[in-house]
């Protein structure tokens, strides 16, 4: 059987957070020459490569303290207070790239806890994420961070409870959470705070992955985001395939097969999508000529 259909999921590809954070980037590339950023601006190491290139400097807390910058970028991830605390008192003048997404929702963790000093704040996430050090920073360090259910079994909190879920969180894992808490609490306000670009992008992928014989998903390892939705292609088509680039295809995926399927998480560009439909179409064309 010959293939004769390999096609990108026109879902795939950076959300509008990331797309915002690298166009500014860009921006400060092309106007300075170089950049800093604090922390990787996305959780993908071939753009971080291309970044790096035009003249992006990734540093952490120690180097940005070390040895501080003008201009600091901050990514879509965001930061906790202490980071613009900390940028002040060292001179550097932030550009701030946290998504709106994220802004919103540090917002209504930090107004909860000021408000409510009796509430104890949850979050759902992955421990030590960027993203969740941002919104726990939004209540001095107080808000609990639980990443599973087996974890929302354990908890130990009595009276009230607020609970935020990471922007990029499994949807359908928040609301299993959700479900323990409440079956523990009798009072347990939940703020349904999963992206709306990962939360659709759930049904869309099973969709898509369910058109193809064979399936590949573009990601970096290090993206949470793209481990889940790899789990979510797996999960509805067995011949699904992970690759961090071109060169991870192997041309025995595709044996017997007539339709390729290409996507990936939010944090693959989509330069890297097309180079691996590119790479797929000439592993296709020679599998036919044998
Ligand atoms: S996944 Fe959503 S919240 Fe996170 S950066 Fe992208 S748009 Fe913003």
């Amino acid at each position: 059987m010959s293939i004769k259909l390999v096609e990108i999921d026109k879902y795939a590809g950076f959300c509008f957070g990331v797309t915002k954070a690298i166009g500014s980037a860009e921006k400060e590339l092309s106007e300075f020459g170089v950049a800093y950023c604090l922390g990787k601006i996305v959780h993908n190491q071939k753009e971080e490569n291309r970044l790096e290139k035009l003249g992006l400097h990734t540093i952490d807390r120690d180097e940005m303290q070390a040895n501080p910058p003008s201009r600091m970028l901050i990514r879509a991830h965001g930061e906790p207070p202490s980071t613009y605390a900390d940028a002040k008192r060292l001179g550097i003048t932030i550009v701030d790239e946290t998504c709106p997404v994220v802004l919103r929702l540090q917002g209504l963790i930090a107004k909860t806890y000021q408000e409510n000093p009796d509430c104890a704040i949850v979050i759902f996430g992955k421990k030590g994420h960027a993203e969740v050090n941002g919104l726990v920073g939004q209540t001095d360090g107080k808000a609990v961070v639980v990443s599973s259910v087996e974890e929302a079994e354990k908890l130990n909190i009595s009276g009230k409870i607020a609970l935020f879920s990471q922007t990029t969180a499994d949807f359908q894992l928040y609301m299993q959470v959700a479900d323990v808490l409440r079956n523990k609490h009798l009072d347990v306000e939940v703020h349904e705070t999963v992206c709306g670009s990962v939360k659709n992008r759930v049904p869309r992928l099973k969709e898509f992955c369910a058109n193809y014989d064979v399936v590949i998903f573009v990601s970096d390892e290090a993206s949470s985001n793209g481990r889940m939705l790899y789990e979510v292609c797996r999960a509805t088509n067995s011949r699904s395939y992970f690759v961090t680039d071109a060169n991870d295809l192997r041309p025995e995926w595709f044996t017997g097969a007539s339709s390729v399927g290409i996507s990936g998480a939010t944090s693959t560009p989509s330069w890297l999508l097309e180079d691996v439909k590119q790479k797929c179409c000439n592993i296709v064309a020679c599998n036919d000529k044998k």
